[in-house]
């Protein structure tokens, strides 16, 4: 039952990602707009329409996955198709609220199912970001300076959960140390060409996100592993030049997704190996 209520949130906040994603990259990059296509524009109060032909979309239009499946992936009113992106965003975010729920490290006593809520909050803001920065090669500051905080008060949930004042917050200052600031330093030393500011930024809410050095150190590698894996193919196909700009956000996402959820059962795995 539980399982089923969090695929239909997970293919709602897909949905919604979707349109958000779409309209903030519209307010962002349109600078003169009337104060009427805002409205219509506004990610939160407007009504949905289609990118191409602008009509509005009918309810029936904006089923997750079963309305593009249906279509064909073309617009009813114009034909012309529509990104395989927008099901494969639903799909995902469904199944990342799913994987996150049997996977869940923290128990469900109260203040861990508010973990839970809140992490599937993050969870939204990572699809929009790694869907924006895969389209725009931006992490815009509107999605995540709410996440920044959202991160902070996740560090007060844990102290209420743990109980544990000094450990946490010296544990969120600690991972915030580890990969904002080297990824502040990286920055800073190659003037923005090897790592984007908005990346800095990004790194400035893991480390309390996923709250200890060490975690901020497997973020780091897992980052730099997957996005070795995922450029390689194409590097020896030649369609990317070994200096052109991958979008890095995806991937430092990933890798914190898959921390938060594994890195404590990785790190005790490798310590007893070591034992
Ligand atoms: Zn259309």
């Amino acid at each position: 039952m539980n399982i089923l209520i969090l695929i239909a949130f997970g293919l709602c906040f897909g949905s919604f990602v979707n349109a958000f994603v779409w309209r903030l990259h519209e307010l962002e990059t349109k600078k003169r707009l009337t104060s009427n296509q805002k409205k219509v524009l506004s990610p939160l109060y407007g009504r949905s329409m289609c990118v191409h032909c602008k009509h509005e979309l009918a309810w029936h239009d904006l089923l997750p996955v079963v309305s593009w499946l249906s279509l064909g992936g073309k617009c009813r009113y114009c034909g012309k198709p529509i990104s395989w992106q927008y099901p494969v965003v639903e799909l995902l975010t469904a199944g990342l609220f799913v994987l996150s729920y049997a996977t869940w490290p923290y128990g469900f006593e109260p203040a861990s199912v508010a973990l839970f809520t809140l992490w599937l909050v993050f969870l939204v803001g990572f699809m929009a970001l790694a869907a924006y920065d895969i389209r725009w090669m931006l992490l815009p500051n509107r999605i995540v300076y709410p996440l920044i905080g959202l991160a902070v008060l996740q560090v007060v949930i844990r102290i209420l959960l743990t109980g544990d004042i000094a450990g946490t917050v010296s544990g969120a200052l600690l991972g915030f140390l580890a990969i904002g600031g080297l990824f502040y330093v990286l920055f800073q030393v190659s003037g923005g060409k090897w790592m984007g500011g908005g990346d800095v930024k990004l790194a400035f809410m893991i480390g309390p996100l996923v709250g200890s050095g060490a975690l901020s150190l497997m973020v780091i590698f897992f980052a730099s592993l997957l996005g070795t894996l995922v450029s390689l193919p194409f590097l020896a196909k030649k369609s990317i030049k070994a200096n052109d700009r991958i979008p890095f956000g995806p991937f430092l996402i990933t890798a914190t997704i898959l921390v938060y959820l594994y890195g404590g059962r990785i790190l005790e795995w490798y310590t007893q190996g070591l034992l």
